[in-house]
């Protein structure tokens, strides 16, 4: 049942027949995608012009929100990165100087002053002296009165939309339905952490009575946004846990597994074979298995999911393994067919190129169960593929892939155990939240007898006719080579190299060895023929574009060349470096890139000194913002509007033990109707 001030809340403003707000302002508000009563009061202020507390530059601390009164005294624009402008403005207010850095707006440049006074509010970053970055900025007039004791909210308004109509409008509307505002935060979670409540958080966050206030109230809507998404995550994960499994028999004899272990000519890591154990006696208990598994790149994922695979085939119910791109499908396909085929169980391939009458056939055989293990893209989601008795989903590199085809794969076997793998670590704190409904396992280490790659970032001529003189040599000892350009558009061909000039180029200075080509838009007969040859060492050298980032497995690979370095982030970085050293020999990775950018030169340092991925995605985060980074955009808490998931880790922990804690003593249910609403329509909008 919807009471009514659910009701009210949700109307829409121009149904309200509020006389003073006439037609004009209410089309204005909608073009700021505001319908809706609850739409206008949770548009909040972008900032806040807090005249009260001005701070000097040498009061400063890093991370805080300040309002600043400064003077600039240099205004420069540093070339950095093509595509990105900066802005730098050195200001200084007797105690101290401040830079001011404005990206992508070179058009300040003109309307910047040196020698005037400014207000700036922003955040404090540290830097070689404190940085403001993007700040809001207005010129300091001595004429203008001081409001002292107010703290103005600054909304995100449109030209003809002042600032002083848009708070008035706000105001109105506070006074007349703020007290519709039920408070939608269980009564128990507020006592216990102390969150303030609705109406006055309502009202606080438009206009603060102090900065105190102000700071409860910011933070009461980041705990309530957040509150919304992690109970629907954790509510859908406590009813799946109700949820019995089918009946897997922890058999010793586990016939087929045993076989395919002889078959390798390698034995387990222990950290392996714990994650083994782990999994074979969750599904032992009857308790669906819902499982992350992080390993660095390189630590040995395929040989768990192959394992788990027969495992789930040798108790009669089919498998699945998705891959995020068709190469990788390819070669776990390939890798394990004829192992497999001697074992006597059926795998089948299935990917977006499969068409006609040998997918109609392929498909009928998965219905009928004449298929044990499927390996596949994306392409495995798609409505018209399903099962016979589907007992596992493997889904490799899960980064790639969001929640919502996580859920659609899902529903091709309700109760179907599902494990996905990941070799881009994120930090355990955000992994917990971010995949909430999923159990975190970690495999630990690289198998033995690897070397760590040796990195050399490469930023001149000179040094790039050394690597070649290098890599010859390599190449001569009977080693390979990957050499991968960046996708670039056709509009930025100045700027980087594209894969056929990067072809031409290594032909030139490698002549006397065989170079292949891949790339993303070839057939993908035409790939796996390419695959193969180099497998099969037939071609000494492949260039390629980026699609062999990820699972790319040629232990004879020693060498990986990355040209336009600085066009990578971190992580893919990282994952194109473990293409190689998966052999016994020493391996080499050299990042190519003359740039002169800062953060990509920061980015490029990381890389020589550490080959640890979970460092990497440290530092990554650090230099880069959330939405940037992969799997967190597709799992809903890109969309958060009040809280930075990367540097809110506190209040994210905070709310994901509150909800668990919650369902636990409440049957797993979360009966909220403010909040449960806004669940399925966040849900539904996936
Ligand atoms: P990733 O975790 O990146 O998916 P892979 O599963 O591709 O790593 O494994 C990398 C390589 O290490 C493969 O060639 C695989 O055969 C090999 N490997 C896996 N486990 C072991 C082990 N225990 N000992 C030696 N080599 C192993
Ligand atoms: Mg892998």
């Amino acid at each position: 049942m919807l009471n009514a001030d659910y009701l009210t809340i949700y109307s829409k403003i121009e149904d309200l027949n509020i006389k003073k707000f006439d037609e004009k302002k209410i089309f204005k508000l909608r073009s700021l995608g505001i319908e809706s009563i609850s739409d206008l009061l949770y548009y909040f202020p972008r900032t806040y012009d807090d005249r009260t507390n001005i701070k000097t530059i040498n009061q400063l601390q890093p991370d805080e929100y300040a309002v600043i009164k400064a003077s600039i005294v240099k205004i420069t624009a540093p070339p950095i990165r093509s595509g990105l402008k900066m802005i730098k403005a050195s200001a200084m207010d007797g105690t101290g100087v401040l830079d001011i850095i404005w990206f992508q707006m070179p058009y300040l440049r003109k309307s910047l002053k040196i020698g005037e006074e400014y207000i700036f509010i922003g955040q404090i970053k540290r830097g070689y002296v404190f940085q403001m970055i993007n700040p809001e900025f207005k010129l300091f007039s001595a004429q203008q009165k001081m409001q002292d004791g107010e703290i103005l909210p600054i909304y995100s308004t449109m030209k003809d939309l002042t600032q002083n109509t848009f708070r008035k409008i706000i105001n109105d509307f506070l006074v007349i339905f703020g007290g519709r505002f039920e408070e939608n935060i269980p009564t128990e979670i507020l006592k216990k952490h102390n969150i303030m409540g609705r109406k006055s958080a309502l009202k606080e966050i438009h206009f603060p009575s102090n900065s105190k206030n102000l700071e409860e109230a910011k933070r009461r809507f980041a705990i309530e946004e957040l509150l919304i998404l992690e109970m629907g995550i954790l509510e859908r994960r406590f009813s799946t846990d109700k949820k019995k499994s089918n009946h897997y028999v922890l058999d010793d004899k586990k016939e087929l597994v045993k076989k395919y272990l002889s078959s390798l000519n390698f034995s387990l890591t222990d950290s392996q074979k714990k994650v083994i154990t782990d999994i074979y006696k969750e599904l032992s208990t009857g308790k669906i298995v819902n499982r992350l598994l992080q390993g660095d790149v390189g630590s040995g994922k395929t040989v768990i999911s192959m394992i788990l695979l027969l495992y789930i085939v040798e108790n009669s119910y089919q498998g699945v393994l998705m891959a995020p791109t068709e190469i990788l499908a390819i070669q776990h396909y390939t890798s394990v067919r004829d192992t497999f085929y001697d074992l006597g169980i059926k795998v089948g391939l299935l990917t977006g190129s499969f068409k006609g009458k040998n997918k109609e056939k392929l498909l009928d055989d998965i219905r009928n169960g004449n298929i044990d293990i499927i390996i596949g893209t994306h392409a495995l989601i798609e409505e018209n593929v399903e099962f016979k008795q589907l007992g596992l989903i493997v889904i490799d590199e899960q980064h790639r892939f969001g929640v919502i085809q996580r859920k659609k794969l899902r529903s091709k076997g309700v109760l179907a155990n599902l494990v996905v793998m990941s070799a881009t670590p994120i930090p355990r704190s955000l992994a917990l939240s971010i995949y909430g409904d999923l159990d975190v396992s970690i495999l630990e280490g690289l198998p033995p007898s690897r070397k760590p790659v040796k990195t050399k970032w490469i930023n001149n001529a000179m040094d790039s006719g050394i690597m070649y003189n290098f890599i010859d040599k390599k190449l001569s000892q009977g080693k390979q080579a990957f050499f991968v350009a960046p996708l670039i558009e056709e509009s930025d061909k100045l700027s980087a190299k594209s894969i056929e000039e990067l072809y031409e180029e290594v032909k030139k200075s490698l002549h006397k060895y065989k170079i292949g080509i891949l790339h993303g838009k070839m057939k993908s007969a035409d790939k796996e023929n390419i695959m193969n040859s180099f497998k099969k060492k037939e071609l000494d050298i492949l260039v390629s574009t980026t699609v062999i980032e990820v699972g790319v497995d040629i232990a004879n690979a020693a060498i990986i060349v990355i040209s336009n370095a600085e066009r990578f982030g971190l992580s893919a970085l990282h994952q194109l470096r473990g293409r190689v050293g998966r052999g016994v020999d020493q391996s080499y990775c050299f990042l190519v890139s003359f740039t002169d950018n800062a953060i990509s030169k920061a980015r490029l340092n990381i890389m020589e000194q550490t080959n640890d991925g979970f460092q990497i995605a440290e530092e990554d985060l650090k230099l880069r913002k959330a939405g940037e980074i992969f799997g967190i955009k597709q799992s809903g808490f890109s969309d958060l509007r009040f809280i930075d998931i990367i540097h809110d880790i506190k209040t994210i922990k905070l709310v994901k033990d509150t909800c668990e804690e919650y369902l636990k003593n409440h049957d797993g249910r979360f009966d909220n109707e403010f909040l449960t609403i806004d669940i399925n329509q966040k849900f539904q909008e996936n």
